[in-house]
């Protein structure tokens, strides 16, 4: 494996720090960067052409960072040329995601851009790629996924939500969640049984519905950070029409199976993991009656663990993108990157409490004191990094039996 840049890598990676140095929005600047969730708008082709009505009279920050990633098709870097992306190759996104998480820049793609664009390239018709992948480029309309159900989350193709041929439309009737900024969102990509009497993967399809049809109902759930991000999802004899159906009946399962291959984006997060470490330790230094843990030596030898564990799993990134930039298809090896990252998050987030210690539960109040309580916080939604995604013992089980070759039961 080579670890330097080629002299192309190097003139792609300047390339990209040129651009951001000169189109990222001063507003945003100095903020924490976010992956876009669903709430956040998308936009781009490599043209620019057709997606903003007007470009000129692009006039708040985040329309004109979405028209500056749009001319250069990198609102979904992944995408083929032909449908508004960029084409890069697997290292060129890698140093891309590199290069826009040391600069501290969000990046505008949801799970429009991230899962079902990919999906429709592959899977949809050509009105269907007409219809959608527009809008999830310019950002008019915001995805949610409806896959988890209360009996169907690891297992998702146990899903019992029902859909019912009806004439030209489905009926469906059942329950999603966990579904992500799905109060947010104007339509849906989901999973529902069409033949309960198959074999539980080969009697699933994919569909996408309207958020706003007649017994689509959305209840917010809580987390205990106090945000509520995610929602039960309900339906009630909702009809779909049947052209609302991507690829063949029951063959959902495979079809949703594919975005996985295009979900090589998300390698390259270890620059930021160790950034946010780099910011605990600039907070711990500014601010030297609050973060009190900074003085104690448990504390710091934990800083250095933390950095090194940063180094290797920016290593284990290494090693999965230039698998798929060899051709191969990383198994094991991405699920050990997920395990690590995620599992280290949450490390890095305790470290953030220990650090601060009773201040880090101040929300409100003193403004000195509560700067602490972003750390508790953290904490707190650190937690679902172990599950979404494919939880931690998912991913133990897939790097036992694919990767040690490990029996099943
Ligand atoms: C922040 C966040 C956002 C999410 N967003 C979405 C979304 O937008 N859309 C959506 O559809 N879903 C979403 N999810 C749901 C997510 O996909 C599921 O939570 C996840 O797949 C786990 O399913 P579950 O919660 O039903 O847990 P379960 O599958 O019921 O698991 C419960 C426990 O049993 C363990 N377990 C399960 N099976 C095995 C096994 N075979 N071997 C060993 N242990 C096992 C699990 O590891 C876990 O500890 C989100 C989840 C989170 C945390």
């Amino acid at each position: 494996m080579e670890f330097n840049d080629s002299a192309e890598e190097a003139a792609w990676r300047k390339e990209v720090r040129d651009f951001l140095e000169k189109e990222y929005p001063d507003e945003f600047r100095g903020r924490a960067p976010r992956r876009g969730p669903a709430t956040e708008g998308e936009g781009g082709t490599d043209s620019g052409e057709g997606l903003f009505r007007d470009p000129t009279k692009v006039s708040n920050p985040m329309d004109r960072w979405r028209a500056a990633l749009s001319t250069r098709g990198w609102v979904a870097p992944a995408w083929p040329k032909e449908y508004g992306g960029a084409g890069l190759d697997t290292k060129k996104q890698f140093i891309l995601n590199e290069e826009f998480a040391e600069f501290g820049a969000m990046n505008v793609g949801g799970f429009g851009t991230m899962m079902l664009g990919p999906t429709l390239i592959v899977h949809g018709t050509d009105d269907q790629k007409k219809e959608h992948l527009p809008s999830i480029l310019n950002g008019s309309v915001q995805w949610c996924q409806g896959w988890s159900e209360p009996e169907a989350g690891s297992d998702v193709a146990s899903v019992q939500t029902r859909a019912v041929k009806d004439g030209d439309d489905y009926v469906i009737n059942g329950q999603k969640i966990w579904t992500t900024g799905a109060q947010f969102a104007d339509k849906m990509y989901m999973l529902a049984r069409t033949d309960p009497d198959a074999p539980k993967h080969r009697g699933i399809s994919y569909f996408l519905l309207d958020m706003k049809d007649p017994g689509v109902s959305v209840r917010p759930l809580m987390t205990m950070a106090g945000s509520a991000i995610f929602n039960e999802v309900f339906f009630e004899n909702v009809r779909v029409p049947a052209r609302n159906r991507i690829g063949e009946e029951n063959r959902g399962w495979y079809i949703g199976t594919t975005t996985l291959d295009f979900e090589r984006s998300s390698i390259g997060s270890s620059v930021g993991i160790r950034k946010s470490i780099e910011s605990m330790i600039k907070f711990a230094k500014e601010n030297p009656t609050i973060a009190v843990g900074a003085k104690k030596r448990e504390v710091q030898l934990a800083f250095a663990d933390r950095m090194i564990e940063a180094q290797v799993a920016k290593l284990m990134s290494y090693r999965v993108v230039s698998m798929q930039n060899a051709g191969l298809v990383p198994n094991h090896e991405a699920s050990m990157c997920k395990l690590f990252g995620s599992e280290m998050q949450q490390r890095i987030a305790a470290l953030g409490v220990k650090l601060n210690g009773m201040y880090s539960q101040v929300i409100g109040g003193s403004p000195e004191f509560s700067k602490a309580g972003r750390f508790g916080l953290g904490h707190v939604s650190a937690v679902s990094s172990t599950i979404a995604g494919g939880t931690s013992e998912i991913q133990r089980n897939i790097m036992a039996q694919r990767g040690l070759g490990l029996p099943r039961d």
